[in-house]
C-alpha cells in the first residue's frame, strides 16, 4: 500500500496561471526524481491542488518504474507511526522503513508543529533521503517560515530545494476546471453554464468540485438539463450566502464614516490609536463577513501582511470581550453592514 490516489494524475490537473509554476515543478521532479529540485516544497491553502500534484508525480514514478517504493501519507500519519514505534520499542525498523523508500511524499507538514519528536526523527530521514537521491515532496498550508512551533533547522532545510506557492485560481481557470470534472462525469455542461458557477464559487477547487456534484444530482434526479435555472435551484444556499457578502469596499467606507475618518486613512501608514483601531476593525470585519484571504485582505488595507491582518482580528477578537466600546462599535457595524 503506497497510498496514491490513482486518479490524481497530471492529465486530470487542469493547469492555470495560479497553478503553472507548482505543475512545472512537478512534471520536472516527475522527470529527474532526486536531481532536480529535492525537496520540492508545495504551498498554498486549502483545495488549491497541492495533494493532487504530489500524488500526480507519485504516480507519473510508479508508471515509469512499476516497483519503485513511492510512499505518500500525510504527516499526521508519519505522527502517528512514529509513536507507535517508540510504544513498540521499533523505532530502528520505523527509520529503517523510511529511508527505504525511493520518493516520499508528505502532505500538510504544518502538522509537523509543536511535534518535537517527530521533528527531530523527520530531521534524519530527511538527511538520509537528500544524501541518498531519494525525492522528497512536501506540502504546507502556509509558507514554510511561517510556521510557528517548527525548528529552524527544518525550516531552513526545506528551502533547499524548489519551494512554489499554489495560488487560488483565476476565472478562466476555474471555467476549464469544471468543463474537465463535467466532461470525466460524461456530463453536458455548456459553456455558459459552467461561467455562471465558476463565477460565484470562488474560494478554491475544492468548494468548485463540490458546487459541480450538487448540480449534476440534482440534473440527475429531476431529469432536467444542466441550464441557470437548475444551477440556481440547487446551489439556492450557497448563493444566498453570496448575496449577503459584504465587499471590501463597503466594509471600509462603513467604518471610516462610523468612526469619522478617510477611507485613505485606514490604507494609510498612520499608526496612533484613532486610526490603527478602526483600520483592526474593519479588518476583522473583513475576516468574518466575506470570502477574502488574509493576503487579500492586507492588499486592500494599503499593502500590508497577512501577519498585520491575523493581528487585527486576534486583538479586536480580545477586545470585543474586555472592552465594551469597541464590543459596541462591532456590533453596530456589523448590523449596518448585513442589514
Ligand atoms: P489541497 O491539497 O491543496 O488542499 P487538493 O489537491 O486536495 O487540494 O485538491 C482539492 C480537489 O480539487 C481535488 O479533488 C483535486 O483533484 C481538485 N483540483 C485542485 N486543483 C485542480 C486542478 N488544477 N485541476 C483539476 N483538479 C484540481
Ligand atoms: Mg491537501
Amino acid at each position: 500500500q503506497n497510498g496514491l490516489v490513482e486518479n490524481y494524475t497530471f492529465t486530470n490537473f487542469v493547469e492555470g496561471k495560479s497553478n503553472q509554476l507548482a505543475l512545472a515543478a512537478a512534471r520536472q521532479v516527475a522527470e529527474n526524481p532526486g536531481d532536480s529540485y529535492n525537496p520540492l516544497f508545495l504551498y498554498g491553502g486549502v483545495g488549491l491542488g497541492k495533494t493532487h500534484l504530489m500524488h500526480a508525480v507519485g504516480n507519473a514514478l510508479r508508471q515509469q518504474k512499476p516497483d519503485a517504493k513511492i510512499v505518500y501519507l500525510h504527516s499526521e500519519r508519519f505522527v502517528a507511526d512514529m509513536v507507535k514505534a517508540l510504544q513498540l520499542n521499533a523505532i530502528s525498523d520505523f527509520k529503517r522503513y523510511y529511508r527505504s523508500v525511493d520518493a516520499l511524499l508528505i502532505d500538510d507538514i504544518q502538522f509537523f508543529a509543536k511535534k518535537d519528536r517527530s521533528q527531530e526523527e523527520f530531521f534524519h530521514t530527511f538527511n538520509a533521503l537528500l544524501e541518498g537521491g531519494q525525492q522528497m515532496i512536501l506540502t504546507c498550508d502556509r509558507y514554510p517560515k511561517e510556521i510557528d512551533g517548527l525548528e529552524e533547522r527544518l525550516k531552513s532545510r526545506f528551502g533547499w530545494g524548489l519551494t512554489v506557492a499554489v495560488e487560488p485560481p483565476e476565472l478562466e481557470t476555474r471555467v476549464a476546471i469544471l468543463m474537465k470534472k463535467a466532461n470525466q462525469a460524461r456530463v453536458d455542461l455548456s459553456p455558459d453554464a459552467a461561467f455562471f458557477i465558476a463565477q460565484r464559487v470562488r474560494s478554491n477547487v475544492r468548494e468548485l468540485e463540490g458546487a459541480l456534484k450538487r448540480v449534476i444530482a440534482s440534473a440527475h434526479f429531476t431529469g432536467r438539463d444542466i441550464d441557470i435555472d437548475l444551477i440556481k435551484d440547487s446551489l439556492k444556499d450557497l448563493l444566498a450566502l453570496q448575496d449577503k457578502q459584504v465587499s471590501l469596499d463597503n466594509i471600509q467606507r462603513t467604518v471610516a464614516e462610523y468612526y469619522k475618518i478617510k477611507v485613505a486613512d485606514l490604507m494609510s501608514r498612520r499608526r496612533s490609536r484613532s486610526v490603527a483601531r478602526p483600520r483592526q476593525v474593519a479588518m476583522a470585519l473583513a475576516k468574518e463577513l466575506t470570502n477574502h484571504s488574509l493576503p487579500e485582505i492586507g492588499d486592500s488595507f494599503g499593502g500590508r501582511d497577512h501577519t498585520t491582518v491575523l493581528h487585527a482580528c486576534r486583538k479586536i477578537k480580545e477586545l470585543r470581550e474586555t472592552n465594551s466600546d469597541i464590543r459596541e462599535d462591532y456590533k453596530n457595524l456589523l448590523r449596518s453592514l448585513t442589514t
